[in-house]
């Protein structure tokens, strides 16, 4: 961990700057060997927080003019020394300088590594680490406000306040159990009982938010389904604002699943086009539809399109009958044309109906508020805290079960110390959740799926 590491802090596309960045004790003396000042000035010198322009040298001959950003530990990302050399980011110029980096004595850096060095030293905990790696994949305008909310620390100020309390009140229950003599205040089952249940309900709210926290943060699988040439593809070409899907007015045109990630309210919906549900003699038709169906099943919410100009037919029936108990909206298409449709009858079977002209681009906005009404996310509030993965979730589903039967103990009359037992274990999981008792393994499996440079 001592030795001082570099890597492309930015993208593998040209650009108009890229970043090496190098961390570590020698990585302001390992800059200097590739950056001379313009000024003359030996970047060893320089304090935090500054910048020198000036050129890069290659094999001793000046290839670029960059800026070098110097920050001083503990002041930087890491908490160590840092420094940034600002080239050209023309791909060939950001890897010849991150070469020179590495011949000057820096290692590459390793996936996440400075990021999980601003974990080892104390910059960060592992849930703001964590959403480091969230904020940077984040699709929807939504994920990327609540990953910046975690990185600010909404997860770890909640779980830390429930954590202070548990630590007092454990301390304060061993030192009565292990001093009887001593003038420690005494805890009564009803204070006890009351803290332990303020715990219990900061976590359960944070279990609550869970599943739309990772419908906002995630995404959700959106099939779009309905009998052939009520306009699926049209629907599917409308969202995503391409002609990705191939509309024409001859049945059974979609036959494979055409996918895409499109956003609507803020929130990312990973969108699937099926085949139109009919019967059909054509073999590949007929995998296509049995894939349709499948699609709907397992999708997580269904836009079922039906057409505005054509009355119910045994499909549509059908397919109102599949929706049953499934998130789905009903998307009443074609809306400019004559209406043919018995809306009412639409209308009974969804929770939510739109009606939408895929054709002149109308009905985009009211499609967006059923969706995100539908799932729960209208009014998300993305500062809260929020659990952001199946470890966090774990952790802290342990810890409200141990709360649970500390509770249950409580009333049940069982003694101090073994009461105290389960609320250090409780303790223990939020800890871990935060990454102030995570194993190495466990930081280790958390930083391979950073990328290099993050
Ligand atoms: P799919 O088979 O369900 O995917 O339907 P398509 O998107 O391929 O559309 C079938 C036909 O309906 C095409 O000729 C489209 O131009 C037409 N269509 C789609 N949406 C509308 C609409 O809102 N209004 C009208 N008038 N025609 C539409």
């Amino acid at each position: 961990m001592a030795s001082t590491v570099a890597a492309i802090a930015t993208g593998s596309a040209p650009g108009g700057i890229g970043v090496i960045r190098i961390s570590g004790e020698r990585a302001v003396a390992i800059a200097a060997e590739v950056f001379s000042p313009m000024d003359g000035s030996s970047l060893c010198d320089m304090k935090g927080y500054r910048a020198k322009y000036g050129h890069i040298v290659l094999d001793g001959e000046q290839a670029d003019n960059a800026v070098a950003l110097i920050f001083r530990a503990p002041k930087s990302y890491t908490g160590e020394d840092v420094a940034e050399l600002s080239v050209h980011g023309g791909l060939l110029m950001v890897q010849k300088t991150l070469e020179a980096v590495l011949k000057a004595g820096a290692a590459p850096a390793g996936p996440g590594e400075f990021t999980k060095r601003a974990f080892l030293n104390g910059k960060l905990d592992l849930t703001q680490a964590e959403s480091v790696a969230e904020l940077i994949a984040a699709e929807g305008e939504q994920s990327l406000k609540a990953s910046y909310h975690a990185l600010q620390g909404a997860l770890s100020r909640a779980v830390n306040g429930v954590l202070e309390k548990l630590l007092d009140t454990s301390a304060l229950m061993a030192a009565w159990v292990d001093y009887p003599d001593e003038e420690i205040p005494a805890l009564s089952y009803e204070e006890l009982t009351a803290t332990l249940s303020e715990c219990q309900t900061a976590l359960q709210a944070l279990l609550n938010r869970y599943d739309n926290g990772q419908t906002v943060t995630k995404g959700v699988t959106t099939a779009i389904v309905g009998r052939p040439n009520v306009g699926k593809s049209s629907l599917m070409n409308m969202l995503t604002r391409t002609d990705k899907s191939i509309v024409t007015h001859i049945e059974g045109t979609t036959r494979d699943i055409v996918e895409e990630n499109i956003r609507l309210g803020g929130m990312v919906l990973r969108l699937m086009d099926t085949a139109g549900l009919r019967d059909s003699q054509d073999l590949v038709e007929a995998i296509g539809i049995q894939k349709a169906y499948q699609a709907l099943e397992e999708a997580q919410l269904v836009l079922a399109v039906f057409d505005a100009s054509q009355p119910l037919d045994e499909y549509d029936r059908e397919l109102m009958e599949k929706c049953r108990g499934k998130k789905a909206v009903a998307v009443i298409n074609k809306t400019d044309l004559t209406p043919l449709l018995d809306t009412a009858i639409v209308e009974a079977a969804f929770e939510k109906t739109v009606s939408i002209s895929a054709k002149f681009d109308e009905g985009l906005d009211s499609l967006s508020a059923a969706v995100s009404e539908l799932l729960g996310v209208a009014n998300f509030d993305t500062a809260a805290p929020l659990l952001a993965n199946a470890r966090q979730k774990q952790h802290c589903e342990r810890a409200y079960e141990s709360l649970c039967e500390a509770l249950d103990g409580a009333a049940a009359g069982v003694t101090f110390d073994a009461l105290n037992v389960m609320i250090d274990s409780a303790a223990d999981e939020l800890l871990a959740l935060t990454g102030k008792k995570a194993t190495t393994e466990v930081v280790e499996n958390i930083f391979k799926n950073f990328c290099v440079g993050k």
